[in-house]
């Protein structure tokens, strides 16, 4: 279970992350979403021990993770960046590999376990066949494949992803949340994920954290959070909210004003 009581983190004197209280049991799915500059980023990074806090405490089964090595809490929590960084050319192999930095390769079973596991987590996300690519020369979608897999390979009992789908189509975000979700279900990663696109957070998240000015706004199911006077407070933008007719999920539409304003 994670615990983060009273976490405030602040830039300079910016408060960007104000007073969060929170709970994540062992295997939930749990989605953050809020507008632009709400905190989203900013409290995924402290809960993953990226940023100190001015105040307040992660807890992982009651362990202080700003009290853990390097080395302990990434066996704990695993961290998926909303940018890849492909400064350096790497190979797909290579990256997924550094997933395992976090377990001391002392013995040579342990290396070849860490091969096995590095093979096992791309082909998980499907990508085998780019093993031997480089990373900078691969597309938005394979690229956040090989990091979900490097993460994978982690083994954590955390994995936090900040906005993992956001640079691709329909179709390749889809792939990509279903692979988390069977995550999820299927290998017991509890999951904490910032969301940009609220219809899919409701769709995949079973709870879901909204932010504003970085504190939680409201926190509960998707019908509890995606209801149209939260969504029209906190994203300030007219709102209708019905039901997505497949999966009984609530389901946002956007009412543009335009013809209003312009017509007086
Ligand atoms: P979100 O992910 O919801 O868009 P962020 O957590 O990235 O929000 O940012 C929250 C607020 O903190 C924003 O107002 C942003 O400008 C500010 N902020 C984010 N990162 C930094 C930083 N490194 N230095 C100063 N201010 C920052
Ligand atoms: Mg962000």
């Amino acid at each position: 279970m994670l615990k983060v009581n009273d976490l405030v983190v602040k830039y300079d004197n910016f408060v960007a992350v104000n007073d969060v209280n929170l709970t994540v049991s062992d295997y939930e799915f749990v989605g953050i979403i809020g507008p632009n500059g709400s905190g989203k980023s900013t409290l995924l990074r402290a809960i993953s021990g990226f940023y100190h806090p001015q105040n307040g405490e992660v807890l992982l089964d009651e362990k202080d993770i700003y009290k853990m090595k390097p080395k302990e809490r990434a066996r704990n929590i695993s961290f998926v960046p909303e940018e890849v960084d492909t400064t350096f050319a790497f190979t797909v192999k290579e990256i997924v590999l550094m997933g395992r930095y976090p377990y001391q390769k002392q013995f040579l079973s342990e290396e070849e376990e860490g091969f096995k596991i590095a093979e096992e987590s791309l082909k998980l996300l499907e990508i085998e066949g780019l093993s031997e690519r480089y990373i900078n020369e691969l597309s938005s979608g394979e690229k956040q494949r090989v990091v979900i897999a490097r993460a994978l390979c982690q083994q954590s009992k955390f994995i936090l992803l900040d906005e993992p789908t956001s640079h691709l189509d329909i179709s390749h975000q889809i792939e990509i949340l279903d692979i988390i979700k069977r995550l999820n279900i299927e290998k017991k990663v509890t999951v904490i994920i910032v969301m940009h696109d609220l219809n899919l957070a409701s769709e995949y998240c079973d709870r879901i954290l909204l932010l504003r000015n970085g504190a939680i706004y409201k926190e509960g199911n998707p019908e509890e959070v995606m209801t149209y006077q939260n969504i029209e407070y906190v994203y300030k933008t007219v709102v209708v909210v019905n039901k997505n007719p497949v999966s009984g999920k609530p389901h946002i539409l956007s009412v543009p004003q335009w013809d209003k304003t312009s017509n007086g």
